[in-house]
């Protein structure tokens, strides 16, 4: 069979996935499945990571977050979908690659300083959580991936993966471990309804792909736009103005769109009108997620995940072996 380029994205199944992930990785991974080897990982060996005292939360949601993406159109006869604890090999990678990096780096890293602050970890950040940029260094490599559809956030977890491999090739001569690339989708990073830098499942200020029409339309009334737009004829701000951003994702007519932002800078364009136009069009994009999402039975969706685990546990298994081959840990009796 033809060789085709790997890619790996995931997931942390801390709760049901949102617009974001649709906009930032779920497109692209559609779009991408047919002509990539695609893995899909349910990472919830990185959620337990900040969620260790609450593993049952991480565990009801492994399976809504794979109906979300059969239900955007993630077919699993093209994408291998697995769960991250499944793969026992990706937490000796882990271990083998911490070596490789400094504790300086990692503190670096902006989107997990960024993770810290939020999460108000204070002096107690939990040694897991520090490291999980090493373990996605293990995920991305097990596969040998070469590209990995995500947001932006994500720009320097692959950053500091490429650096490992980098080092790791080098420190024991090898060529055994591939550097990856990101492809961020067309909005590389989506804002909260709150007007915060990204909608996240944490901060609870997204738009779920599940969410009900009501509790759609009260997100879309609710949403952040110019605080200084007190009346109709005021002239309002778009810039910063979470309705446009979300129109920019989502509204097809860019034509209309552009006339929509001049009409409103100058004045005369309620809010209103425009939550109205964004929630008649967020409506029938996620209409049909919704539906298909809600005929998903989880013992089929459980059934899926499982079979994709079985071939991720062997591709990492081989990849593991020829990490340790190449570090020299080798204890075959045929050695000796
Ligand atoms: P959590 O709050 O638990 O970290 P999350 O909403 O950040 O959840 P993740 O599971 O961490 O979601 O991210 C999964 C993927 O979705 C990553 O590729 C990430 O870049 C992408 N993603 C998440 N939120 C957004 C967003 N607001 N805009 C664009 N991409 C996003
Ligand atoms: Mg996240």
């Amino acid at each position: 069979m033809e060789k085709r380029v790997v890619a790996l994205t995931g997931d942390r199944p801390t709760g049901r996935l949102h617009l974001g992930h649709w906009v930032g990785s779920l497109k692209n991974r559609v779009e991408m499945q047919s002509a990539f080897d695609q893995y899909i990982m349910i990472a919830d060996v990185q959620a337990l990571t900040d969620y260790f005292e609450n593993p049952q939360k991480v565990m009801d949601n492994v399976l809504e977050v794979t109906a979300d993406y059969l239900a955007v159109g993630i077919d699993p006869e093209l994408s291998t979908i697995f769960i991250q604890s499944q793969i026992p090999s990706l937490s000796e990678l882990t271990t083998y690659y911490m070596n490789l990096v400094t504790v300086s780096r990692l503190e670096r890293n902006p989107t997990v300083k960024a993770e810290i602050a939020q999460k108000a970890f204070g002096e107690s950040i939990p040694c897991g959580f520090f490291c999980y940029p090493v373990s996605q260094a293990a995920d991305i490599t097990a596969f040998k991936t070469e590209v990995v559809p995500v947001g932006d956030d994500q720009l320097p977890m692959i950053e500091l993966s490429n650096e490992i491999v980098r080092r790791f090739n080098k420190v024991y001569n090898t060529d055994c471990l591939k550097v990856a690339r990101a492809k961020p989708g067309a909005i590389g990073r989506l804002v909260g309804i709150d007007g915060k830098a990204k909608a996240s499942k944490s901060l609870g200020n997204a738009i779920f792909l599940s969410d009900s029409p009501e509790v759609i339309r009260e997100k879309v009334y609710s949403m952040y736009t110019d605080p200084n737009h007190i009346r109709v004829s005021d002239p309002g701000k778009v810039e910063g103005n979470v309705v446009f951003s979300y129109l920019d994702a989502f509204y097809e007519d860019k034509d209309e769109l552009a006339a929509l932002k001049t009409h409103y800078s100058s004045g005369g364009l309620g809010d209103i009108v425009l939550k109205s136009l964004l929630d008649t069009v967020l409506q029938s994009r996620i209409q049909p997620i919704r539906e298909k999402r809600e005929n998903l039975s989880r013992k089929y969706l459980l059934e899926i995940c499982l079979q994709g685990s079985q071939k991720a546990k062997s591709v990492a298994q081989k990849t593991l072996q020829e990490v340790k081959e190449a570090i020299g840990i080798n204890f075959s009796p045929l050695k000796f």
